[in-house]
């Protein structure tokens, strides 16, 4: 038994202090009276305090007790302005906040968080989802993906693929680094989701050389050039394959079934619904290409199919790992729930607008938010003390309440005395 290391809000901030002090700073030198660092800190405390509106929390922080919890629990040592702070962050790279997922991720896998999240022969599921977290008629940029309607009108918007670490039995999730879905200058033709998948497969691949990955999709995926992508990145894949996307493999999987071919398994959970699991192994995906491993699943309550789903594996199917494959394929609700629901509607504010820029700003907040809720993904799964003050609120959004309350009144010389004094006697 290897014991779990512990991973606190402080050791954590010094790593996001690391890396943003490390991010190239492109204003001329000694004309500067705030540093990159305290910029990005700014943006990341906003996000971390849930607080979404960046004038007002600005405002309230100019205070002195506030600046001195910025100091002690944000290692900040000045707030910067907010026109100059929108500016400075949309010339801002992109890539060292990208390797901060990088260091969280190592930094579980050191402490042996990481295990528990291992699915199928030691395997990680990864899902992919993309989600849109920006959309206008007036804002745009040259990075914005623009879709024209037939009566003219023009909608801006700014999407990004998602790759997260799930497991079907643990709550919280683990963000990889976002890939954004935008147009490239001198590109007339508009980015996509799909593009974005083979970009963001090789860059997981890269981060993260050894890791064994598992990569789920929804029917989108279930192609044969990205299903090659995968295979090159030395990833295994459970994919959504859908009747309508894919005539031919089920012409296949019905001829085989009427010759008896198709495994079958069939069990009845306590409630009295019926799951019925069948799967065959090597079918033509298509009339062109390499063999899938197919499985669909469905659940019976009192005569009435109430979920049926299909599958494309490159893992051989046996009644040993059905279940747990056909519990992979449908974790993937759990970056739709767990990750963009959470994102939109518990607190983070994802859409809303915090800046736009011309050049990396809106996809900056974006991420600095999404560090957020990874700093506080890795503290409810690590963190005790953490989890106690959490337990004593009902609702997220009392437990964050109260901390912005307490973060305004006093000044802790740590963010865990701050916690301490939430969850102690009065
Ligand atoms: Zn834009």
């Amino acid at each position: 038994m290897h014991i779990k290391k512990h991973l606190s809000f402080s050791g954590l901030r010094k790593m996001l202090s690391e890396r943003f002090l490390q991010i190239e700073d492109y204003r001329a030198s000694g004309k500067v009276k705030y540093s990159q660092h305290d910029f990005f800190m700014t943006g990341f405390a906003m996000m971390y305090l849930q607080d979404p509106s960046l004038l007002s929390f600005q405002t309230r922080l100019q205070t002195a007790f506030n600046l001195n919890n910025l100091k002690t629990m944000f290692h900040m040592d000045s707030i910067p302005k907010d026109t100059q702070l929108r500016d400075v962050l949309d010339q801002a790279p992109t890539d060292g906040l990208k390797a901060i997922f990088s260091d969280y991720l190592n930094q579980l896998q050191r402490g042996r968080h990481l295990e528990s999240f291992q699915f199928l022969n030691g395997s990680y599921l990864v899902p992919l989802d993309g989600s849109e977290y920006f959309s206008s008629k007036n804002i745009s940029c040259p990075g914005c993906l623009k879709k024209e309607k037939p009566v003219g009108d023009i909608r801006y918007h700014h999407q990004i693929l998602q790759a997260v670490i799930v497991h079907p039995d643990i709550k919280q999730v683990l963000p990889l680094a976002p890939e954004p879905i935008r147009n490239k200058d001198g590109y007339t033709k508009q980015d996509c989701e799909i593009n974005a998948g083979k970009r963001i497969i090789s860059r997981i691949r890269e981060d993260h050389p050894k890791l064994k990955i598992i990569i789920t999709g929804d029917g989108l995926y279930s192609k044969q050039p990205f299903i090659d992508e995968v295979k090159k990145a030395g990833m295994s894949y459970i994919l959504v394959a859908k009747p309508t996307d894919h005539k031919f493999l089920f012409e296949w999987v019905d001829e085989l079934n009427s010759l008896g071919d198709v495994q079958r398994l069939e069990v009845k959970n306590p409630k009295g619904k019926t799951h019925t699991y069948e799967w065959i192994n090597q079918v033509p995906l298509n009339g062109r290409s390499g063999d899938v491993n197919f499985f669909r699943f469905r659940i019976l309550d009192k005569g009435k199919i109430t979920y049926q789903n299909s599958w494309v594996t490159d893992i051989h199917i046996d009644k040993g790992n059905i279940r747990d494959l056909v519990k992979g394929g449908r974790a993937r609700w759990k970056i739709e729930n767990e990750t963009f629901n959470t994102l939109k509607n518990q607190g983070y504010h994802i859409e809303h607008n915090y800046g736009h820029g011309t050049n990396n700003l809106s996809f900056i907040f974006f991420m600095l938010n999404l560090l957020a809720f990874y700093t506080h993904q890795i503290l409810e799964l690590t963190d005790l003390l953490y989890q106690r003050c959490r337990q004593d609120f009902s609702s997220r959004k009392e437990f964050f309440n109260q901390i912005r309350c307490t973060f305004r009144f006093m000044v802790f010389e740590s963010w865990e005395v701050m916690l301490e004094k939430i969850i102690g006697p009065p």
